[in-house]
């Protein structure tokens, strides 16, 4: 593609998402992570974006969509599906105006939760053609590390979420060192030299403790001496003057600031005062003019101190829209549960395909559109606690990939079957019995076949069977060790059980693994989460590319995990 063509394609996306203006930096931004080379050629590249952009933003909604119809319709599909499906509307929302947010905590991996989270801030956000910011709660330097910061944006990609503005709170602590300085100027933040234990008990009773008399020149005093570091952790914290009496416990005076002595992986040891969640959430969804937040419930009693942050320092607070928790019957969400699990040596890896992270659906098969889809229509905004079924999840998913998937015969714990009076040959098939596109393949065979030992353990002498696209079968003999058959006329038939076979003389050894839930019940981890299944494969799976997702005929839908070993795991069915 031209550069010319990359500029006007990106141009045109930008301003479909956002009411038909696009915006020059996030044009560029886009050609980049298309083309990293480009980004030493910014200077010569930027009039000719201005220009692009400007002749974009000149056009009406209807050329533009045309326009990019015809340039990279695989961009507009997404636009289609989310205009498809009818999400109900955002309250106090105008259009252009919404500004929502992407606030992962880079503390573990990202997983099924954030995701749909991600994607119902991300739809609002299109719905309206507003904005979206991905922001980096990353304020407790022992909690964050660098490759869970990777991990979101690989996954907000991954789901083809597209953010407009990126940043991290670690960016701003002299913006939030400010806001504590104006606050406790207001006469509304203290410093508190409690210990631990006292500030707990208190908070429990209801109880001010000596330091809220303090005046503000004191705790300017000893606010400069938090920064300065003339206390030590766990020394002296910065509180704000909330209520004590309040029903709303985190109202009670909660600690807003303290010192923290560990280095942050993206700053160093450049700061020891660090912001709690509460006060860098409030100043930072001001600060970034975030509209509307759609958060879980178990946020809710937040808002009520949050707001509380905001109006001190002059800020418009956002609306807030609650959902339940996206809880999973057998796999839960939770790091401390998964990290039981690898605790008991049944997984070593974080991506492995039994977890909800999105590493571990990706590995297993499950596709984005998928979850789009079902964060879609499974998504409803009530209060109540509600745990979903993977089996919806996966049904979607069989859904989407039914039409598109190629097939192939696989023999599961394979069983020898000869057939007397069939001749050699060679049959041409194709790879989905309706979706031509596909294409088709052949497969030659001998009188003698690999069939599945389930399917064997149905059959009794003098039943006929049918081997699919093949011929039809009298069984003659039936052991634990081989099937013998004689060939009879005749194609597919009601009362006849098809089955899949493979030539004994040129098929693969295939390894499946069958993912299934982790726990049995709420604490109890299931020891067989994972089995492995082995058989033969028809040769033509040689072309079978990693992550390509087949499905093995009246076997499951299977992701090739290595094109090398043949290991495939499966889906579902
Ligand atoms: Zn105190």
């Amino acid at each position: 593609m031209k550069i010319e063509e990359l500029i006007l394609k990106w141009a045109l996306k930008n301003a479909l998402d956002h009411g038909g203006k696009a915006l020059q930096n996030a044009v560029l931004s886009k050609i980049f992570r298309e083309d990293s080379s480009l980004r030493t050629r910014v200077k010569e590249l930027l009039p000719l974006v201005e220009e692009i952009v400007n002749q974009v933003n000149s056009m009406d909604i209807n050329e533009q969509k045309s326009l990019l119809e015809e340039l990279a319709p695989d961009l507009l599909l997404y636009e289609k599906k989310i205009e498809e499906k009818k999400l109900p509307p955002l309250p106090n929302a105008v259009r252009g105006r919404v500004v929502t947010r992407l606030p992962p905590e880079p503390s573990g991996y990202m997983h099924i939760g954030h995701a749909m989270s991600g994607l119902l801030n991300y739809f609002y956000a299109r719905m309206y053609d507003g904005r979206v910011w991905l922001r980096f709660e990353d304020t407790d330097p022992r909690k964050v590390k660098l490759e869970y910061y990777e991990s979101f944006r690989r996954g907000y990609k991954w789901l083809g979420i597209e953010w407009d503005y990126e940043k991290n709170n670690s960016d701003d602590i002299e913006l939030f060192y400010d806001y504590a300085e104006k606050i406790i100027e207001l006469g509304k933040a203290y410093v508190c030299f409690c210990p631990h234990e006292k500030i707990k008990s208190y908070r429990k009773k209801g109880e001010e403790c000596e330091h809220r008399s303090q005046d503000v020149d004191e705790n300017l005093k000893y606010w400069g001496m938090m920064l300065s570091g003339r206390f030590r952790e766990g020394e002296a914290i910065l509180r704000l003057a909330g209520d004590m009496k309040s029903k709303n416990t985190t109202m009670r005076d909660p600690a807003i600031l303290r010192i923290v002595e560990y280095s942050h992986p993206l700053v160093g040891a450049r700061y020891r005062v660090w912001p709690l969640y509460d006060f860098a959430v409030s100043i930072e969804d001001g600060v970034c003019g975030i509209t509307h937040i759609l958060r879980t419930s178990e946020f809710a009693l937040r808002d009520e101190l949050q707001n509380y942050i905001r109006d001190l320092v002059g800020m418009s607070n956002p609306t807030y829209i609650e959902y339940s928790r996206f809880e999973f019957k057998g796999t839960p969400v939770s790091k401390r549960k998964l990290r039981a699990v690898m605790e008991a040596g049944l997984a070593d890896r974080w991506d492995d395909p039994r977890f909800p992270t999105i590493e571990g659906l990706k590995k297993r098969g499950i596709i984005p559109e998928a979850i789009k889809e079902f964060t879609l229509t499974q998504t409803g905004f009530s209060y109540a606690k509600r745990e979903y079924d993977w089996s919806l999840l996966y049904s979607v998913n069989r859904k989407i990939l039914d039409p598109v998937a190629r097939r192939f015969f696989f023999t599961p714990n394979p069983i020898k079957l000869k057939i007397e009076q069939l001749e050699s040959g060679e049959i041409t098939i194709p790879y989905h019995p309706t979706n031509r596109s596909l294409g088709v393949r052949k497969i030659s065979y001998t009188d003698e076949f690999y069939i599945s030992s389930l399917d064997a353990e149905n059959m009794k002498t003098g039943d006929t069977i049918r081997l699919k696209y093949l011929t039809n079968v009298k069984i003659t003999n039936v052991s634990r060790y081989e099937v013998t058959g004689i060939r009879v006329s005749g194609g597919p038939a009601q009362n006849i059980p098809i089955i899949q076979w493979v030539p004994s003389h040129k098929c693969l050894n295939v390894k499946v693994l069958v993912p299934d839930v982790l726990y049995l019940d709420e604490e109890e981890i299931n020891p067989e989460s994972l089995k492995i299944v082995e058989g033969y494969a028809e040769e033509n799976i040689v072309d079978i590319k990693v992550d390509e997702i087949v499905q093995f005929e009246r076997f499951g839908f299977c992701r090739c995990d290595s094109a090398d070993d043949r290991i495939f795991i499966k889906a579902h069915d």
